[in-house]
């Protein structure tokens, strides 16, 4: 080893899920740095498609929402396997999903990743680490070391930081492999869906209009190695009965419906995070918006432990919140998978299933989980808003109107007083809550459950969700507070 820096917190991976971190831990005034594999956040091949409505929320509370907005394509129809769910009438201000390629994604997150001045050391690895009671010893490629508080994994599916921590990986084997490419054809191809044995097999035509994207299935699954033009042939033979004469790849790369989830989030100094610590089959657009959100989840919670504001043990919330979340993904997302074979049984069940989300009521549940605007972290009894996203509402103040989300900016957390003003007072907090006195007079509605009744006060987190809501004489505040906040200055 040689020289020797020091971050309180070192990421290892700048896709969207390293990003994300890096930049709630740079506005909660961590020192942070990334160690990038990549020169630059170009992605060979195309990977997500787009954002769903809770994962732009998140970056809206952060205000760079409309980054992204102004460079995709705004559709209020999300897929669940194979149907088309309308989800314009649910109650968020981004009712919608927004189509922009993951490479475009993580150039927005990097910008202003960088913008918050964090160091990315690039064309780097890390290549193991040792950790005590203090610290973490991080090991880069070429004997370069850091020295940090907390190491968290964001390094993908085949994740170092996961295998070097011994952190268990449970689930399935793939059953499906499939291929992606982009090619150029001599022929005119049949476009549009094929459902077969093997699932769901797509070609479809390119913006430059000369390449063709296929997705294909290969015909056994558990190929490994990197994919070659002659495999993409055989598959499209397979499939199609011809390869329409596929030539000149721009990039072919396979990927499998192998759905794992790490045992534990968290091995003392050593996190986990997106698809660190889960994978499943890409059908259905979630990977990249839980692995997002894992991140808005842990950050300010890490911030606070590194900070001293709160107790290690805050940490523990994040598996147990987050863990839950990204089960039901894998959960849906097999379910998915299994709708996308062509047996006449299944084809039976999709239809089913497809007469089921024509009503009004499934229709709505499906779009709310799949969207991730249904999230409910387990945070006890309460009022029907605790351990939920706090709606982007309307307010207005003594400074004048102003949306919620904008007082979520900062990523600090916020007691909302809705009732008398200076009705309420957290001076013992009040060097790390803002108190807002706001007035709000339209309704509060919730997705799937509803209109519930208006709270007169509401302790939102730094991620945007309910810590606590209710009456400012309800003892119950001062406990929230002090959960997730630390213990009242003396
Ligand atoms: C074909 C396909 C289609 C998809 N479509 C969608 C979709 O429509 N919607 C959706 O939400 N998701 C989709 N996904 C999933 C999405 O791409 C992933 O969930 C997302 O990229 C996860 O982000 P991440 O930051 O956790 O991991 P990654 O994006 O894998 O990023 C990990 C980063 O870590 C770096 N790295 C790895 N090891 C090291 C190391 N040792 N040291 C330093 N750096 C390292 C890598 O270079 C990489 O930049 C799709 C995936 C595939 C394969």
């Amino acid at each position: 080893m040689n020289a020797s820096t020091g971050h309180a917190v070192v990421i290892a991976g700048g896709g969207p899920t390293g990003l994300m971190l890096a930049g709630e831990l740079a506005l909660a005034g961590v020192d942070v740095a990334i160690v990038e594999r990549r020169a630059s956040q170009e992605l060979d091949g195309s990977r997500s498609r787009g954002l769903y409505p809770r994962t732009i929320e998140v970056l809206d509370q952060r205000g760079i929402a409309d980054r992204f907005l102004i460079q995709g394509q705004v559709t209020q129809r999300a897929g669940f396997s194979g149907a088309f769910l309308d989800i314009s009438d649910l109650p968020t201000r981004h009712n919608y999903v927004l189509a922009l390629g993951q490479q475009r994604c993580e150039e927005i997150l990097a910008g202003w990743v960088a913008e918050l001045a964090v160091p990315t050391y690039r064309e780097r690895e890390v290549t193991g680490f040792a950790q005590d009671v203090t610290g973490v010893d991080v090991e880069l490629s070429e004997g370069q070391w850091f020295r940090a508080d907390y190491l968290v994994g964001c390094d993908g599916g085949r994740s170092l930081i996961r295998k070097a921590a011994g952190i268990e990986f449970p689930g399935w084997d793939p059953s499906i492999n499939s291929l992606i490419a982009e090619v150029e054809m001599d022929e005119e191809p049949e476009w549009g869906l094929r459902y077969t044995d093997q699932g769901t097999q797509a070609l479809g035509r390119l913006e430059d209009g000369k390449r063709v994207g296929v997705v294909v299935s290969e015909l056994y699954a558990g190929q490994t190695g990197e994919p070659t033009l002659h495999d993409l042939s055989e598959a499209l033979i397979a499939v199609w009965g011809t390869d329409y004469g596929a030539h000149s790849p721009t990039y072919i790369s396979r990927f499998t419906d192998m759905t794992r989830q790490a045992a534990s989030y968290r091995d003392r100094r050593v996190l986990l995070a997106g698809d660190a610590a889960h994978v499943h089959y890409p059908v259905g657009g979630q990977g990249l918006q839980i692995g997002v959100q894992d991140a808005v989840n842990l950050g300010w919670k890490l911030a606070q432990v590194i900070s001293g504001t709160s107790r290690e043990g805050l940490l523990d919330t994040y598996q147990a919140e987050r863990h839950p979340v990204a089960a039901r993904v894998l959960r849906t997302t097999m379910a998915q998978t299994a709708l996308t074979r062509s047996d006449p049984r299944i084809e039976a069940l999709r239809d089913t299933m497809a007469e089921l989300l024509g009503l009004d009521e499934p229709r709505k549940w499906i779009a709310a989980m799949i969207t991730g605007l249904d999230i409910h972290y387990d945070l006890g009894e309460g009022h029907p808003l605790l351990g939920r996203r706090v709606p982007d509402l309307d307010l207005v103040t003594a400074g004048g109107p102003v949306r919620l989300f904008t007082l979520l900016h900062q990523a600090r957390p916020v007691l909302l007083n809705l009732g008398e003003p200076d009705g309420l007072d957290i001076t013992p907090w009040a060097d790390r809550v803002r108190l807002i006195d706001a007035g709000y007079a339209g309704p509060w509605e919730l997705p799937v459950l509803g209109a519930v009744t208006a709270p007169a006060a509401v302790l939102i987190r730094p991620d945007g969700y309910v810590a606590w809501a209710g009456d400012p004489a309800d003892p119950g505040l001062a406990d929230a507070l002090t959960t997730w906040f630390g213990p009242p200055a003396a």
